[in-house]
């Protein structure tokens, strides 16, 4: 392939940068059912992509062709999925608000197939599977950077303006536009793109956080707003992330709930002295040395065995002590420990495995 090809096809889905900082108004249109809509409606499998029959340069910028005499195996097989999950959908939304235990049902039901087509769309780019196939998973991905161009052109075109859009998802605004109004451009996208989209809701307000390499721009996937059917959205951001202690999970989420009577941003930074106090009790705490340890227990995974580290990291110290109590641990496996002096200079050890740890060894206050 020349190096332009691998360059369009290796970009994945199409990735904005949205605006920093807090946003009013703002709606969420996803696209249900993406790729697997894509894969089924238009024809995208191992056997179909640059088939030997045909020659159309189907696939948008890349240029691949699309068998047009045969049926591929994984639209086959795909499409009663899609159309099974989106009946679902149907359901959980006549349900809703209705009969709570329907509702949850058909949710369930339809998220159980929603991770089927998933994988079957991440199985399309491995290229040891019996059905992976490299061009077909960029050719799914290059349909679905149309889409969201299209819905670009069609929500412009309309008066709306495009903050952000990630994948399947993408964020609009317009001053004083309804529910409705969304619900009409929505219908309109979907006809364009040939692809359903469907209005998940309207922030009141909506945070697009700086990255923590650079204060003035923003990543793609972190986020988040408050709906005003009153639910929170949450990506990418410390209380959701895995490798975040407790104690500041529940300090930015004591933050974030008392952020939900906010209705605007003016009524977001109004709350400011409110959220810095939050934020200095729970600082306090840590700093009189009497936070609880077990919610400043970190986990991480292993990259090598324990012998191998020639460093002094944290992951060496710990895994080394866990391996001397005899427990045997390999690669991509997860170490939990508390960090007792990052420096070392205090300290023998920088950190301790938590079956090792005891109250008396307290924690490193600067650190946390
Ligand atoms: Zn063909």
């Amino acid at each position: 392939k020349p190096a332009s090809t691998l360059l369009l096809a290796d970009r994945g889905g199409l990735i904005f940068n949205p605006p920093l900082g807090y946003h009013e108004d703002v709606a969420e249109l996803d696209f249900v059912s993406m790729y697997p809509t894509i894969m089924v409606e238009r024809n995208v499998s191992p056997e179909t992509v640059n088939c030997r029959c045909c020659r159309n340069e189907r696939v948008p910028e890349l240029n691949y062709t699309i068998c047009e005499k045969r049926l591929g195996v994984i639209p086959a097989t795909l499409r009663a999925v899609v159309e099974r999950r989106s009946h679902y959908k149907r359901l959980k939304k006549l349900n809703k608000g209705k009969n709570e235990t329907e509702f949850r049902k058909y949710d369930h039901r339809q998220n159980a197939l929603k991770w089927m087509l998933v994988s079957c769309f991440g199985y399309l780019g491995y290229k040891n599977a019996r059905f992976g196939k490299i061009e077909a998973h960029e050719a799914v991905n290059a349909f679905s950077r149309d889409a969201i161009l299209r819905a670009k052109e069609v929500a412009e075109r309309a008066g709306f303006r495009m903050l952000h859009a990630i994948i399947d998802c993408v964020w609009l605004k317009k001053t004083g536009a309804t529910e409705h109004d969304y619900e009409e451009l929505a219908t309109e996208i979907g006809k364009r793109a040939g692809i359903d989209i469907s209005l998940e809701g309207i922030y009141r307000w909506i945070l697009f956080p700086a990255s923590k390499q650079d204060p003035v721009i923003t990543t793609a996937n972190r986020y988040v707003g408050w709906y005003r059917h009153g639910d929170i959205k949450i990506r990418g951001i410390e209380s959701r992330r895995r490798d975040v202690p407790q104690f500041i999970k529940t300090m930015q989420q004591a933050m974030l709930d008392h952020m939900a009577a906010a209705q605007n941003v003016a009524e977001v930074q109004a709350m400011l002295p409110e959220l810095l106090t939050i934020a200095r009790n729970h600082i306090a705490v840590l700093r009189s040395g009497k936070a609880n340890p077990m919610e400043l227990v970190l986990r991480r995974h292993i990259s090598k065995e324990p012998d191998e580290y020639e460093n002094n990291s944290i992951s060496a110290v710990v895994s080394k002590m866990v391996k001397a109590m005899g427990v045997p641990l390999a690669p991509g496996e997860m170490i939990e420990f508390i960090i007792l002096d990052q420096s070392g200079r205090k300290k023998p050890e920088k950190a301790k495995p938590l079956a090792l740890y005891a109250f008396e060894d307290g924690y490193d206050i600067e650190q946390y």
